[in-house]
């Protein structure tokens, strides 16, 4: 997937961070209880990305795709050990996301102790919708995202809601990773996840953004 940046430039990304457990009603719905202390930064493949309008294929190893609706980051100028306070400085856009995972496979790896990156990366498990400049963002803090399956209310939340906000979730990731121009940050998902099936249409909104939609497939094997 290439992206073209509210700049004018076409980048093709190349990472994909995600943060998990960043809204609270979320990390209780998933049978947890401690808070995160620091963001809880995994990856996704590039091949995992595409863009509305398509499909997320659910993989013949798994039988439980659930749905994150998901504010994502669009990185548009590099850095390292950026500051929470220039943070927002590097962010070109923001655009609806899903992060799919094979909640089955990674039940699997959590109880061994193993990474997820077979779980939360799978060919289309990152849908991504179009790109909303960052100019035209006013607060990330301020949005309400929503999803919903076949027309039906599914999540609903703000992003006022998040643990970590956008710039603390930029100036941590910098710490880690030199971010570069089309880099990603899916930055978590509020309550309400659910499992999606084959047939099914995906709708995310959100205040401000361009809505994404993808359908639901079985993979062909
Ligand atoms: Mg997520």
């Amino acid at each position: 997937m290439t992206l073209t940046l509210p700049d004018g430039t076409t980048v093709r990304p190349g990472k994909v961070l995600c943060i998990g457990r960043n809204y609270a009603a979320h990390v209780r719905e998933m049978g947890g209880s401690d808070l995160p202390e620091a963001p809880v930064v995994f990856l996704k493949p590039t091949s995992a990305l595409v863009s509305s309008g398509g499909a997320v294929v659910i993989p013949a190893m798994s039988d439980n795709v659930p749905h994150e609706v998901e504010v994502v980051v669009v990185i548009g100028r590099g850095g390292k050990h950026i500051a929470e306070a220039d943070a927002l400085d590097y962010v070109a856009a923001y655009a609806l996301g899903l992060d799919m995972t094979a909640r089955d496979i990674q039940a699997t790896a959590k109880a061994k102790k193993a990474p997820w990156s077979v779980a939360k990366g799978f060919d289309t498990f990152a849908p991504l919708g179009p790109l909303t400049p960052a100019s035209a963002i006013a607060d990330p803090q301020a949005l309400d995202l929503a999803l919903s399956i076949n027309g039906e209310a599914r999540q609903a939340g703000t992003t006022a809601h998040m643990i970590f906000s956008v710039a603390q979730i930029v100036a941590y990731c910098s710490r880690v990773f030199t971010l570069e121009p089309g880099d990603l940050i899916y930055t978590g998902t509020p309550e309400g996840v659910g499992q999606v099936h084959p047939g099914d249409m995906l709708e995310a909104t959100a205040t401000g953004l361009q809505p994404l939609h993808v359908a639901v497939e079985a993979e062909a094997v």
